[in-house]
Parts: structure tokens; sequence; C-alpha cells
């Protein structure tokens, strides 16, 4: 059986400062970062966000930006129309429907244009220090090859995540893990041999006899 609490102590020494690497200021901020991040890195988000917080710095200057504007600003993120599309949905969402200010759960976050259900948990937990774990592309890849889940969806990740760890430590394990498959379990070419946790992963005992 998967040490989870083992990994995962193993990982905050890893981590010890467990935090997103979105630059963000509020609410507002993460949540537009979030949205950008998408198909996107969270550096090349860093870098087009200041321009877009200078000209946008709250939903009702976003919900009147000119798209063609957006989509200039934040075009080298990729899919830029589709996001410029919802991040106009979501400032005018936010202005029309909650007064302005982001929604601080999940449930009214999901509501939003754009915010799936990992963009609402991160955004919870992140911005409003709630506990929810976010499943992404590599919370979903590496807690599969640790053996902290056996899921074929993030939906059914996201459940055996939570089953698995304690919540008042969800928040901080989804950034351990993420961060580990960031820089070491990497999608293509996991760093198995320098990896602190090969020790209680499934993947490794399969893969390295
Ligand atoms: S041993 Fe390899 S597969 Fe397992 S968590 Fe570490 S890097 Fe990932």
């Amino acid at each position: 059986m998967t040490d989870t609490k083992a990994i995962l102590e193993t990982l905050s020494k890893d981590f010890p400062d467990p935090k997103s690497e979105l630059h963000f200021n509020s609410p507002y901020e993460l949540i537009v970062a979030v949205i950008l991040s998408a198909q996107c890195t969270d550096k090349r988000v860093n870098l087009v966000t200041p321009a877009l917080f200078a000209e946008a710095p709250t939903v009702n200057e976003l919900a009147a930006i000119p798209t063609e504007r957006l989509e200039a600003l934040i075009r080298s993120c990729g899919f830029y129309r589709t996001k410029a599309a919802h991040l106009k949905q979501m400032a005018r969402d936010v202005k029309e429907r909650f007064g302005g200010n982001i929604p601080d759960n999940i449930e009214d976050l999901q509501t939003l244009a754009g915010v799936g259900r990992k963009t609402a948990n991160v955004v919870y937990a992140v911005g409003f220090g709630g506990q929810a774990i976010a499943v992404d592309t590599h919370v979903f890849r590496v807690a599969n090859r640790l053996g902290i889940v056996d899921a074929k969806n993030v939906s059914d990740t996201e459940k055996q995540l939570m089953q698995a760890i304690p919540r008042e430590q969800w928040a901080d394990s989804h950034h351990y893990i993420l961060l580990h498959g960031r820089y070491v379990c990497k999608a293509q070419r996991p760093l198995c041999d320098s990896c602190s946790v090969s020790g209680y992963c499934k993947y490794y005992g399969e893969h390295h006899v």
C-alpha cells in the first residue's frame, strides 16, 4: 500500500514554501492568471499579466476593454481568442452577479465563464486560503505514478486524493505534487534517479528492478 503520509512529508522538505508560481495581488488577478495559464506556462503568464493589469486593474476595466486590445495583450499565452472571450464574460459575470467581487466558494466560482473545477479549486485554495485539491495534468500524472490514486480521469483523481489526504493538508499537498511533477516527475522523462520519493513510488517499483 502506498505510504501517502511519507510521500507528502518528504515532498514538504523538497518544497518548503508551497505556493503558486503565478504572480498576483488579489483574487481578481489570480483568477485572470489561472484562466490564462491553460495550455501555457506560469512563466509566460507572468510576463503578460503586468501590462494587462495596468490596463485592466479590476473586473470593470476588463469587462470594458475592447476585445481586439485584450487579444493583443494576451496573444502570447496561446488560445488567445477563447481566453479573451472567457475573460470578458467572466468579468461581466462577476460584475452582474457578484457585485464586482470574485466569489469565495467553489460552487459560485464554477459558474463563471472559463472557470472549470480545476480553476475554481485553485482560486478557492490559493486566493482565499481554502482547502481544495486542484488536479491538473501534473497532479493527475504524479498521483497515479506514485500510486496514491488509481484513476483514469482528473475527477476521480481529485476524489481519491481527497480521501487519501487529511483535509487540512489538501492545499499544500496539491502544490507538493504539482511542483514535483513540474520539476522531477516530468511527463516524458521522469527524473527517477534523483527523485526523493522513489522508494515509495509504484511506477518506480514497476519499472526499475
Ligand atoms: S520515482 Fe520516478 S515516477 Fe516515481 S515519483 Fe519519482 S520521478 Fe516520478
